[in-house]
């Protein structure tokens, strides 16, 4: 993470300590150089007063001193006699060392006697001096002979001076040599403390500045900790459900394509689980959202109750769930867990004081048995979910190839249903329903078809639950309660029996509100006496709105219609709603009529029902009837009507017509 007061804390100490280190130089730079000026003018006023005094005593001796022999030169008197001046003029100042050169450069005098003698001619501040000018430097000695005594850690500034009488030209040349090392020393405390105090200054300012930020170093942190977690969340909602918090389809995709990929590796099975709830449209529409809501969140936890810890479950959208099972052992494990998955949901949920239940359709597809990549493994998965809920809903189905071909055809077929209509490729069939014992035919039922341009005349099981699904059903359901009601009009106007026509009313047109208009609409339309059509509802359409179907049913009996469940018995029989709801006729279920004779419990429940509806003084129906045996049972067991391939199968409007004359009611008759 980016820290700025540790960026601080290096630039400062790296700024504090160069300003420490020029500071210093400078001024040891400045405080040398003032001293060496200094020093040098002192030395220099001495030099004059030397050259005022006792120079001209001995000018005459250094100039020719070149000639004297230089062992000599140091006995000579006036050596002597000089030393003893120059001791005396530099009693109790700072010089530790004078000497004099002549022109020449040759050493005629120093207060070391070892020197005299000595040639310096070569030497750059004697040769500047003897040009007139002054020479100073400043340098530190360890050791140092001072007139009689040897000075140790020294800091001596020596001056080339030249001398001369009275302004006169350049006779000789002094070198003085004075010590500086107490004002060296106290220098240096001055510059200790100038630089303690900067630093102390600086020291604070840095602290200060620290604090600061420091301060701000806080607030980043807290910045980048928050956008952190907002990026986090951000994440997390990108990848998850909201209303479940399960991952969502991105996430699918995602861990899916990682599983896959695992399992090509380590040649592992992965089962994918393709859920989707059965009606749940329904509690959405009729109990509102947030029942639906609710009811999602139900749903997630208990497949989440159910899957094992390495299995991965998803929610797709809407009413759509996935599971990821990773390294499975047999691929009927995962039929197993469907099988656990649909038990779980299917118990009832309380939702809103309704009690209730969900069934789901899952489909199973297995990595690599049924498909070698993600995309083929989803298709799959899908297919078989659609082959589930064919087969009945409320359980699951297993891919198999022959799915992939149904997947396409569904999905032709949808886009084709969407023209259907316009294009007056739907049409009614009619199928008797007749009198027992008399077998007259006293009703029909209106049965769609889809004369398909390609595929010919296609039954209600190809394309109905697409209608439904997209909702076309809407339209096409009016069509049909239109087209019937005209029809059985028409054959009235045609002097023909005059009978009921019953029509199926799906789930999706039992939730239009618009329904009872329609229907009134229709009959007035087709001048139709409302008596004479019937409305066959479903049994699970009653249960799923329990007070918003007795409103329905209500209007619509005011209306004067009849109404009938259908397939009674298939679904969630209770008899405690049947009174409840104002409905006139009971069709028994056509499985129960298909085993009537092989199956003893079957043939109980028919009896059942049949009781059951004198009980509450319904009418009663079998449809399914396809043999004599079969009508023999229901006839002894009190059934008023039937309906049945025994009979006749439904057929077009123009054959039906020749049904209703009265000959062809004979052969009805005398089949019974
Ligand atoms: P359903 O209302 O129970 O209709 C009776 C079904 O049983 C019809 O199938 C009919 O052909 C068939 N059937 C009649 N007698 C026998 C028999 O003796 N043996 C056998 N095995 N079957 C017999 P279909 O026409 O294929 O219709 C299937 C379902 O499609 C209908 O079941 C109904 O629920 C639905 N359906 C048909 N037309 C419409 C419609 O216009 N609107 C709506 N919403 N649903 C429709
Ligand atoms: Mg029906
Ligand atoms: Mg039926």
């Amino acid at each position: 993470m980016f820290k700025l007061s540790r960026y601080f804390a290096i630039a400062s100490f790296l700024a504090i300590g160069a300003v420490i280190t020029a500071l210093s130089l400078y001024y040891r730079n400045n405080t040398t150089d003032a001293l060496m000026a200094h020093q040098t003018r002192s030395n220099v006023s001495l030099a004059k007063t030397f050259a005022n005094t006792v120079w001209p005593r001995y000018a005459d001796f250094v100039r020719s001193a070149s000639n004297i022999p230089k062992a000599e030169l140091p006995q000579r008197e006036e050596i002597v006699a000089l030393r003893a001046d120059i001791l005396a003029q530099m009693e109790g100042l700072n010089i530790v060392k004078v000497k004099i050169y002549n022109l020449d450069g040759l050493t005629v005098f120093s207060t070391d006697a070892k020197q005299i003698g000595v040639d310096k001619s070569k030497n750059t501040g004697f040769q500047k001096a003897r040009r007139g000018d002054i020479a100073s430097s400043i340098t530190f000695r360890n050791e140092f002979y001072a007139f009689e005594r040897i000075i140790v850690d020294r800091n001596l500034v020596t001056s080339y001076i030249p001398v001369g009488r009275g302004g006169g030209p350049v006779e000789a040349v002094f070198e003085l040599y004075s010590d500086v090392t107490d004002l060296v020393e106290e220098l240096n405390q001055t510059q200790r403390e100038i630089i303690f105090m900067v630093s102390i200054t600086l020291g604070l300012l840095y602290l200060f500045l620290y604090l600061i930020v420091k301060r701000a170093d806080n607030i980043i942190g807290t910045q980048a900790q928050e956008r952190r977690e907002n990026e986090d969340r951000v994440r997390y909602q990108a990848y998850h459900d909201s209303l479940t918090d399960l991952p969502n389809r991105v996430s699918f995709s995602e861990r899916l394509s990682e599983t896959v990929a695992r399992a090509k590796r380590s040649k592992i099975l992965v089962g994918l689980l393709y859920f989707d709830l059965d009606r749940f449209k329904v509690v959405n529409d009729s109990l509102g959202h947030d029942a639906g809501d609710q009811l999602l969140r139900v749903v997630a936890k208990r497949i989440q109750g159910v899957a094992r810890e390495s299995d991965m479950v998803f929610r797709m959208g809407g009413d759509e769930f996935t599971v990821i099972l990773e390294d499975l052992r047999y691929a009927e494990d995962a039929a197993r867990v469907a099988q656990r998955l649909i038990d779980s949901i299917a118990e009832s949920v309380h939702l809103d004081k309704h009690e209730m239940t969900v069934t789901a359709s899952i489909g199973i597809a297995i990595y690599p048995t049924d498909a070698t990549d993600v995309d083929g493994l989803v298709k799959g998965a899908d297919a078989a979910m659609y082959r589930a809920k064919q087969a009945g809903r409320n359980n699951y189905a297993t891919y198999t190839p022959d799915l992939n071909v149904h997947a396409i055809e569904r999905f032709t077929l949808e886009a084709e249903l969407h023209h259907a209509l316009k294009n007056d490729e739907f049409v009614l069939y009619y199928q008797p329903k007749v009198s027992l014992p008399g077998g007259h035919i006293v009703g029909m039922e209106a049965l769609l078809r889809w004369n398909h341009p390609r595929l010919g005349l296609l039954l209600p099981d190809k394309f109905l639950s697409i209608l439904e699904d997209t909702r076309l059903i809407l339209s096409v359901g009016e069509w049909v309660i239109r087209t019937a009601c005209k029809q059985n009009k028409l054959w009235q106007d045609a002097g023909l029996i005059h009978t009921r026509i019953s029509i199926n009313v799906s789930a999706s047109q039992f939730r239009d509100k618009s329904l009872v208009n329609t229907v009134r609409e229709i009959l007035k339309e087709a001048s139709l006496e409302p008596r004479f059509l019937e409305l066959e509802l479903t049994e699970g359409l009653l249960i799923e709105n329990t007070r918003g179907a007795i409103e329905m049913m209500n209007e619509l009996k005011e209306i004067g219609v009849f109404l009938s469940i259908d397939d009674f018995g298939s679904g969630y029989s209770s008899l405690n709603y049947l009174s409840r709801f104002p409905v006139d006729i009971l069709k028994i279920d056509r499985t129960f009529i298909n085993n009537l004779m092989t199956d003893r419990k079957d043939a109980e429940i028919t009896h059942a029902i049949a009781s059951l509806a004198h009980a509450l003084k319904l009418g009663l129906i079998a449809e399914g009837v396809e043999n004599r045996e079969q009508l023999e049972f229901l006839q002894s067991h009190g059934c008023d009507e039937a309906q049945g391939f025994l009979f006749s199968h439904p057929v077009p409007a123009q054959e039906f017509g020749q049904m209703l004359s009265a000959e062809n009611l004979a052969i009805l008759h005398n089949k019974a």
